[in-house]
């Protein structure tokens, strides 16, 4: 084989050029193959059908028609939250022109933990940030870091709160708030979080009230704008009066209901976002991104201080004294990605009325699906969606046969479907973030989940 072509400099799109349309083909005929939303024969057939076509991953020789027998491979089986039938989880189907974008970033290979490695890229993330950033916090001196997602987001959140606070810093989390906070009290060495009930699937405020007068402080309050399981919104102004009220710190987690402050219809629902000294986004949720866009937004820039970092070979003193941005600090990570690039294309090809209206179809699409449901014979409805999350089941159905009703759409490449429980019962949970999405798919969608209950 002759020296592999590089994918930068004047050459590089002529050599990505043809590999690009290799990739395209194998996309197009993979996902023909698969023909639904995910492989069919669950896991073991899965892994028998990849082990075939990819054979030895560490050959002697390599081989030239590899990218197109693995990305063929990936595609088959893959599950594709473009289909309309996959709706499990928040795994949205990402934007063509995000992707598109993401290309450029692995072409470039710029690397956001010193200026040199990436001059515009860094103020791209500047800008975008700042921007995104505001329209958590309208007022002040926003500012947000890039993260790989609502987990680290969540993680740094907790390491402001420590730093802030003090190592005693105690984490306040209702039973709905997403695993990664506990986590990240766990990492980072914190008290034994105290979980308040969540009856309702939201946090209740008057268990809010007593834990923070029964428990020695101080306190980080962690919400939710938007629960994994059901999409649910915690009751953020009553949740800031109380934390105000007890001199709390309070992060909300919005990964998921973030996205809503691009429509303007849903965006009300955040009401109380700003009064939230932390607020985690993730983009690659409700925002149509390409894993990994993540954020974690401060009201005032200099709220990130802590995360000030110094390694002379990145941001010498005399270098950032002369004028050549410090980015070190915006991240625990070193080398990093501008996922930046792809969140900046989105945004302002779409606009903010662009992205609205992709919140405002999948929003109504979750409404769809819910009166489909109620008018349905054989179905329950759990309620009627905040955001674009439904929750039902068979009706007389045990949690067992919910739980294999899953299972068996999963295993013969039918629907992915999540699972959550809610009310003390396990329902199937449909989380839908495809924009193409039609009522006819969520009929069809219905009609599988009855015609795979046993009688
Ligand atoms: C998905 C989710 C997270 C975690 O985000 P990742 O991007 O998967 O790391 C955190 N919080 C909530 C509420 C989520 O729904």
């Amino acid at each position: 084989m002759s020296t592999p072509r590089l994918a930068s400099g004047p050459e590089g799109p002529d050599a990505l050029r043809p590999l690009l349309d290799t990739v395209l083909d194998a996309l197009r005929t993979g996902t023909a193959s698969r023909g639904g939303p995910l492989p069919t024969g669950g896991p073991d057939a899965v892994a028998a059908r990849l082990r075939d076509t990819v054979g030895d991953v560490l050959p002697d020789q390599g081989d030239p028609d590899a990218l197109r027998l693995l990305v063929h491979a990936l595609a088959e089986g893959a599950a594709d939250p473009a289909h309309p039938l996959c709706a499990g989880h928040l795994h949205c189907p990402p934007l063509a022109v995000a992707t598109a974008a993401d290309l450029a970033v692995s072409a470039l290979n710029p690397s956001l933990d010193s200026w040199d490695q990436a001059p515009a890229a860094s103020e791209l993330e500047t800008r975008v940030t700042r921007t995104l950033a505001a329209q958590v916090y309208p007022t002040g001196t926003p500012d947000a870091l890039v993260t790989t997602g609502g987990t680290e987001a969540n993680q740094l959140a907790l390491l402001l709160a420590r730093e802030t606070r003090g190592a005693g810093v105690r984490l306040v989390h209702a039973a709905n708030a997403h695993h990664s906070l506990t986590r990240a009290a766990w990492l980072l060495g914190l008290p034994d979080p105290v979980a308040v009930p969540a009856p309702a699937g939201t946090l209740d405020p008057a268990a809010l009230d007593e834990a923070l007068h029964t428990l020695p402080g101080p306190h980080l309050v962690a919400a939710t704008a938007g629960t994994t399981d059901a999409g649910l919104i915690d009751p953020l102004p009553e949740i800031a009066a109380l934390c105000h009220a007890h001199h709390a710190r309070l992060h909300i987690d919005a990964a998921y209901g973030g996205g809503l402050l691009f429509s303007d219809t849903h965006r009300p629902k955040l009401t109380g976002l700003d009064a939230a000294d932390t607020v985690t986004l993730d983009l690659h949720k409700l925002g149509w991104q390409p894993v990994a866009a993540g954020l974690l937004a401060v009201r005032h820039t200099h709220d990130l201080t802590a995360l000030d970092q110094r390694a002379d070979y990145l941001n010498a003193d005399d270098d950032t004294q002369a004028g050549l941005p410090d980015l070190l600090g915006r991240s625990l990570r070193t080398t990093r990605r501008p996922d930046i690039l792809k969140i900046a294309a989105t945004l302002t090809t779409l606009g903010r009325t662009g992205l609205g209206t992709l919140v405002d179809q999948v929003c109504a699409h979750a409404h769809t699906l819910a009166e489909l449901v109620d008018a349905h014979p054989t179905l329950e409805l759990h309620d009627r969606p905040t955001i674009s999350t439904v929750l039902f089941r068979p009706v007389h159905a045990t949690d067992d046969t919910v739980a294999a009703v899953r299972r068996t759409l999963l295993t013969h490449g039918r629907a992915v479907l999540g699972r959550a429980r809610a009310d003390g019962r396990l329902w199937l949970k449909a989380t839908l973030l495809n924009p193409h999405i039609r009522p006819d798919d969520l009929a069809g969608l219905l009609k599988l989940v009855e015609g795979t209950t046993p009688r």
